[in-house]
């Protein structure tokens, strides 16, 4: 039996913004070298899922495990959690005051106290994986939206996270620079890099993607293969999203 890994199980999640339900029992697990997509209209509750993942929301109920260990925001160190798990952002989130390479050192030097020669040598090295390697002097005034959300992924990866939260990383890019931001992703999940992608880039979803949720109002009303999905849902609400993003 190939026995894959559990990187990361929810059990009967539940999240409210004071009265308002965001998530509502949601159940998943993923496991070791998986590409995840979720997808879901806007409002359904996808960046909450991934900030309850990364404990940047604290849940109301339910069990987060990550690598096998149930989390609990009170009694675990959050910081040292956050290093398994990496995050990209819509907008970036790059230090405008510091470089393409003062970003992505940062902090390994200031949260895992790496020394400055080792963290220069392995951020020059993550910029060269992107692409970036006649950028690293350069600050993110003066990249495109691109080469900065190829920065942001450099500086998620420095920290050498298990795990790979990516949320609407191409939504804010103009067209034509959403293909090299796919294919950097797609070259961390040939690698087998576990990684949990929000995205409407159905395209990515069924070439990258190995599973698929489908939320609808804090639910997961659907989940499979992207392919079987995107070809033939079979929620209406389902149904309904991918007429208008397909
Ligand atoms: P999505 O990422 O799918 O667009 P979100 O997870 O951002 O959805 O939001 C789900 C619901 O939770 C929305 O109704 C949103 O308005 C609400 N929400 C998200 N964050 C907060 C917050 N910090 N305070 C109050 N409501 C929030
Ligand atoms: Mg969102």
């Amino acid at each position: 039996m190939d026995e894959k890994q559990e990187m990361i199980q929810i059990k009967n999640l539940n999240k409210s913004f004071g009265d308002l339900s965001v998530l509502k029992d949601i159940n998943m697990k993923i496991y070791e070298s998986d590409v995840v997509v979720l997808v879901g209209a806007s409002g359904s509750g996808k960046s909450t899922v991934l900030r309850c993942m990364n404990f940047l929301e604290k849940k109301n109920s339910g069990e987060i495990l990550i690598e096998g260990d149930p989390i609990e925001s009170d009694t675990h160190n959050l910081n040292k959690i956050r290093e398994r798990v990496g995050m990209v952002f819509q907008h970036f989130n790059l230090f405008p005051h510091k470089t393409a390479l003062g970003n992505v050192v940062e902090a390994p030097i200031q949260v895992k106290s790496m020394d400055k020669q080792t963290a220069v040598k392995e951020g020059k090295e993550l910029l060269d994986k992107v692409g970036l390697s006649d950028k690293y002097d350069v600050y993110p005034s003066r990249l495109s939206g691109g080469e900065k959300q190829r920065v942001a992924i450099a500086r998620a990866l420095a920290m050498k996270p298990d795990i790979m939260l990516f949320d609407e990383p191409t939504s804010a890019l103009d067209p034509e620079l959403v293909g090299e931001v796919l294919t950097t992703m797609k070259t961390l999940a040939d690698e087998g890099k576990t990684m949990i992608v929000v995205t409407h880039e159905m395209g990515f979803a069924r070439e990258v993607g190995n599973w698929l949720f489908y939320l609808h109002d804090g639910c997961i009303v659907e989940q499979g293969p992207p392919d079987e999905i995107i070809n033939a849902p079979k929620a209406k609400r389902t149904q309904e999203f991918l007429s208008k993003v397909l």
